[in-house]
Order: C-alpha cells, then structure tokens, then sequence
C-alpha cells in the first residue's frame, strides 16, 4: 500500500516536472519572440531616423557637410553637393580628396585645434567668383570625447555681387556729382580772384556755372527716380491712356529742342490705348525722344510709332536716323551710367541715368524694353506695355 502511495507520488511529482518544463520553454520561446520583435523595431525606428535625418538635411538651403573623428566625410547634404556642384559620393574621403579646396582642408585643421571657428568667408576657386560664408565646429560625444567637425555653408554670392553694385553706383555718383562741382568751384573762384571785373569773361564764366548747377539739378532728380523705383515707393496710378494722344503731347513739349537742331518730329502713333500711369509713361518717351534729338543727326528725323502687340500688350516705338549705337553697347546702354560716348554725353547734359529710368518704369508696368541700331543709318528703342479697354482718360498738362 505504501509502496503504491510513493509511486503515486512520483509520478505525480515526475508529470509535475515535466508540465514546469514545458511551460518554462514555452516561456522562453516567447521571450526570445519578444527579444527578436524589439530588435527589430529598434532596427527599423533608427532606420527611419536616419531616412528622416537625410530629408531633413537635403532639406535645408545651406550645404552641411559631417566629417567623422579622421576627418572623413560621413555626411554631405544635397545643398552642400550642390553648392560645389559634386555628383559622386563622398563617404569616406578626405576634404583634399573630395573637393581639392586646400582653404577649406586649412579650416578644418584650425576647428581640430580651437574647437570653432564662425563666419570665414571663403571664395572658391573658379571662373565665375563664387562666395560661401562658412561656420565649423567639432562635434562631441556625450562622454565629452571627440566624434568629429561640423561645417555649414551659406552661399554669399549675390549678395557679394549686390555689395559690389552698390559700392560701383556710389563711386559713379561720387564721380558724377564732383565733376560740375569742381567745375563751379573752379569758375567762382576764378570770377573772385578778379575776372569778375571782365563782363564779357563774367558772363561767360557764369553761363558754364549755371549749366552745372542745372547738371547737377537734373543728376539729383534723376537720383531720387531711381531711388524711388527701386525700393518701389512709386506706385502707379493706373489708367486707360490714348498713346496717340500721349504721344502729342511730348512732342509739343520737345518740339523747341527740335527746333534747334533742325529735327523733324513725326507722330505715327496709331489710336492705342494702354492701361498705364500716364505721367510715368510720358517720362519715358520724353526720355527716348528726348534722346533721339540730341544722340540723332542735325537736320534729322525722329518717328514715334505704335502697334498693337500680342497677348494683351502694345508695342511703341521711337526712331531715328542718327549715327546708332554699335552692336556690343546695345543692352548696355540700359546700365546705370553706361554712356556710348561719354564727352557728347556729358556735352548735352546727359546724366547718364535716363535710359535705366526708362527701364525700371516700363518694367513696373509689366513690359519690355530693348533698342535696335544700324551704325550710320539709326536706332529705334522699342517697348511694350499692357493694352486698355476701358474708355481713355483724358491727358491733362502737367
Ligand atoms: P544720357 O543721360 O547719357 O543720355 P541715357 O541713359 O539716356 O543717358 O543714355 C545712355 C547712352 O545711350 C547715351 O549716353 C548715349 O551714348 C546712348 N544713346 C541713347 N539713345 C541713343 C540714340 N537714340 N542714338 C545713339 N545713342 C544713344
């Protein structure tokens, strides 16, 4: 009996095992399940990091460039790619070895022993002048060891290229405005030191005077225009205009300027309307037939002509029979103090600004401007402008 009773338990104690056994193994499958599972989405979570990592850096404007703790490049974004036009990959090379720029290889060498260095102005070494502005510092680890350099690259180009504009306009008006005052300056005190005394050589001298006060009158007004247009404080005041009409007008007004060269002054404008700002558009023919008479022969020609355009425009033009414009200077005439020939400029009272006028107006308006030109037979500028269909204002005297 007892001895039945212990095996009883044996076995009991035996299945009892056997049951734990399978239920531990059973467990641990499921842990190593679990295990495998979370690996693997630690694996993919840190692959989308990386994805999101990449989209962002390609993202940014400025070019981003990762070097690791041998000074290898681990990470260049689209930007930086881009800004020094490379197309193959990078990982794994040396600055010299990807980009051959020994400047910036130098940079790198100076963040290696300072840490930093911010707002290094570097110009690359091609044809066209490039400019980057460059901000680096050395990346560490949380343990506070050194993991590698950072660089970040902004492109200073433009605004290199603005800088220079403005630093050439302020030197030409500088030059522009000194000349006829230097020249008042000289007559006066030349009718001081006596020649005042001489009404015929008073008169003469005071003439020369009056002609650059008035230069450098018209040089300050021409100034402001621009000044006003460029930073767009002009707004246009938009009306159906009679080009016809409009064209009458300036003609009348220059019709003495004409007159005293012996230039004949023809409207051929046919009835057009333009939705314009007609005292705006009235300074740009005046300008280009203005030009016209003092650029073009004595005893000359000097047409206004006008058509209907495509695309909702107007084309006008101005023609002379002058001695033209050569070929190379044609679109340069429409830079700011760009002169074909800068004595008979200056001798008619040119400013030098005139033509850039013409240019910001018809472009605030949405048109076009360009000249045309046979030396020894003429030129003709033409523009466009956007045409009206609402009935004309009438044009008033200013
Ligand atoms: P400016 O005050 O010198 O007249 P503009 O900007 O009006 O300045 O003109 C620029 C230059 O273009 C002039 O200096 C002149 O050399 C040239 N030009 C303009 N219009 C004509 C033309 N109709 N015929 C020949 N040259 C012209």
């Amino acid at each position: 009996m007892w001895a039945a009773l212990a095996i009883l338990l044996l076995a009991t104690l035996v299945v009892l095992h056997l049951r734990h056994r399978q239920l531990l193994s059973r467990l641990q499958r499921k842990h190593l399940l679990d295990l495998e599972d979370l690996q693997r989405r630690q694996q993919q979570t840190l692959t989308d990091a990386n994805a999101q990592q990449q989209v962002l850096f390609n993202s940014m404007l400025e070019g981003l460039l990762l070097l690791d703790r041998n000074q290898r490049i681990y990470l260049a974004n689209r930007a930086f790619k881009h800004l020094f036009q490379l197309k193959a990959e990078l990982r794994g090379k040396t600055i010299l070895e990807a980009l051959r720029v020994p400047e910036l290889d130098a940079l790198v060498q100076r963040v290696e022993n300072d840490g930093q260095v911010f707002d290094y102005e570097l110009k690359l070494p091609d044809l066209n002048e490039h400019w980057l502005r460059v901000n680096a510092a050395a990346v560490f680890n949380s343990a506070g060891g050194r993991d590698g350099t950072i660089l970040v690259f902004h492109d200073l180009t433009r605004l290199k290229q603005l800088e220079r504009t403005r630093e050439e306009f302020v030197a030409n008006v500088s030059h522009e405005l000194r000349t006829p005052l230097s020249l008042i300056k000289g007559y006066v005190e030349t009718l001081l030191d006596g020649a005042r005394n001489n009404p015929e050589v008073a008169e003469r001298f005071l003439k020369i005077i009056e002609r650059n006060a008035q230069r450098l009158d018209l040089l300050i007004q021409d100034l402001l225009t621009i000044s006003a247009l460029e930073s767009g404080r002009m707004k246009l005041n938009l009306h159906a205009v009679d080009m016809h009409q409009l064209a009458e007008k300036v003609l009348t007004d220059l019709h003495g300027k004409a007159e005293a060269r012996g230039t004949t002054l023809a409207n051929q404008v046919p009835a057009l309307l333009a939705q314009v700002d007609a005292n705006r558009v009235d300074q740009v023919l005046s300008n280009l037939v203005d030009n016209a008479i003092k650029y073009g022969r004595t005893q000359g020609h000097v047409t206004v002509g006008g058509r209907q355009s495509d695309s909702g425009m107007i084309e006008l033009s101005v023609n002379d029979d002058g001695p033209g414009i050569p070929n190379e200077a044609l679109d340069r005439v429409f830079e700011r103090f760009y002169r074909v020939d800068k004595a008979r400029s200056r001798d008619q009272g040119g400013t030098g600004l005139g033509l850039s006028i013409v240019k910001h107006i018809i472009q605030s308006h949405g048109g076009e401007v360009w000249a045309a030109s046979e030396v020894g037979k003429g030129t003709t500028f033409y523009f466009t402008l956007p045409a009206g269909n609402k009935l004309p204002t009438p044009i008033e005297p200013e």
